[in-house]
């Protein structure tokens, strides 16, 4: 395919692999953003906020797994184009959802880090021909996934040779309607025992509410998870996804200072 490896810089300093991003920087990272990249200014207000919080990472859906075919399924390649301005720009490290085995050029042309969603989880050869690239993967964990599914769809990735995977823990289906799904951090202390992989924790997918975030923010940093991930929108209640559990810029900052506390 004839991909260069992507470099992460953070503060001039440039890592080769997520892993040594991770535990240089000896820091709880948080990855913020939009669910969806949506406009040119949406973009660039939440990537200055972002910036002036002083973290390292930008998230952002160009291309959306949507339940109903009905709903925004992303700006697509415009949004990626947007991506790529915000991490020249801000020198922020980007991460998007990749959700077709044929958009993985195009991804690796205008992203640092590639999602794979967690209703990916199980499509092998997609996982199987990001293990041919070198550019990092944050891997999500299924939907209805067990721990050890969770590692095998990683080892899939592993296989092709790059290893520069993050796991996600972002919840999983139960019966209990309380939170969009029930997050599980047990399966964070596990995957850290088992492989050497940096583990960061969706909580706006895994909660689909902001009013604990604080709390489970703690409790991941606690069961040793590596990072958190944050849905952050300039105006949450107008969101074209996700709208209910995306932070406002005051709830951002509100979580950051209560984690670095
Ligand atoms: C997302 O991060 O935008 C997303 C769709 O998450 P998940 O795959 O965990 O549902
Ligand atoms: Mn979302």
């Amino acid at each position: 395919m004839g991909i260069s490896m992507n470099r992460l810089i953070v503060e001039n300093r440039k890592f080769h692999t997520l892993q040594e991003m991770f535990s240089v920087s000896n820091n709880f990272q948080v990855i913020a953003g939009p669910c969806s990249v949506e406009s040119e200014e949406q973009i660039y207000t939440v990537a200055e906020k972002v910036k002036s919080l002083d973290l390292a990472f930008f998230r952002g859906g160009a291309y959306k797994p949507r339940t109903s075919p009905y709903e925004f399924q992303g700006m697509g390649k415009e949004g990626l184009i947007l991506l790529k301005q915000i991490k020249e720009k801000y020198n922020l490290i980007t991460v998007s959802e990749i959700i077709d085995i044929r958009n993985i050029e195009i991804m690796i042309d205008h992203v640092d880090i590639i999602q794979v969603g967690s209703r990916n989880m199980t499509n092998f050869s997609l996982l199987s021909e990001l293990g041919t690239i070198n550019t990092p993967v944050l891997l999500k964990r299924g939907l209805m996934s067990t721990i050890d599914e969770f590692v095998y769809a990683a080892e899939y990735i592993a296989m092709g040779g790059n290893e520069n995977i993050v796991m996600c823990e972002r919840g999983i289906r139960t019966f209990d309607s309380a939170t969009r799904n029930t997050l599980d951090l047990a399966c964070v202390a596990i995957i850290k025992e088992r492989t050497s992989l940096p583990v960061i924790v969706d909580l706006s997918h895994s909660l689909g509410r902001k009013d604990i975030i604080v709390q489970m923010a703690k409790a991941s940093r606690a069961c040793g998870a590596d990072g958190i991930m944050a849905e952050t929108h300039n105006c949450p209640e107008k969101a074209l996804s996700d709208s209910r559990q995306q932070l406002s810029f005051d709830e951002l900052e509100k979580l950051v200072l209560a984690i670095r506390a």
